[in-house]
């Protein structure tokens, strides 16, 4: 019995990351499939269209996972800045990597917000009873 159970938490995960309804796995949870236009990326559908599932709440904007989520990329970029260009206390380059990495931040921001809400509504799903 436990077996399926796991299956399908797997399955719901992957929905996660494919921002995927978190009761079916399979609807959609923005009304636009891409983040272009930027005004709209954010739009969520109310119910999901597959199951019917609420899907937007007042509280599942999931700012503080998108601002944890910004702060791992922000130091995270240190993995493909360091080899390419050096990182050293003498020079600027410090500087250099702070300023790439505002830029990722900023270029990946539509996306990380997207996931960011997705992440919030998997967790609060977990949770919720209805
Ligand atoms: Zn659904």
């Amino acid at each position: 019995m436990s077996a399926p159970n796991k299956e399908k938490k797997s399955l719901s995960l992957m929905g996660m990351f494919r921002n995927r309804c978190p009761h079916c796995g399979k609807g959609h949870l923005y009304v636009k499939k891409s983040v272009f236009p930027l005004s709209k990326c954010l739009k969520m559908h109310k119910h999901c269209k597959i199951c019917g599932k609420q899907l937007i709440y007042e509280t599942n904007n999931g700012p503080g996972i998108n601002y944890a989520l910004t702060v791992i990329i922000f130091f995270i970029n240190v993995l493909w800045y360091w080899p390419l260009f050096g990182l050293s206390y003498k020079d600027n380059s410090v500087y250099y990597f702070l300023a790439s990495s505002i830029v990722v931040v900023l270029v990946l921001q539509p996306w990380l917000m997207r996931f960011s809400r997705s992440v919030y509504l998997y967790i609060m799903m977990m949770f919720r009873e209805d």
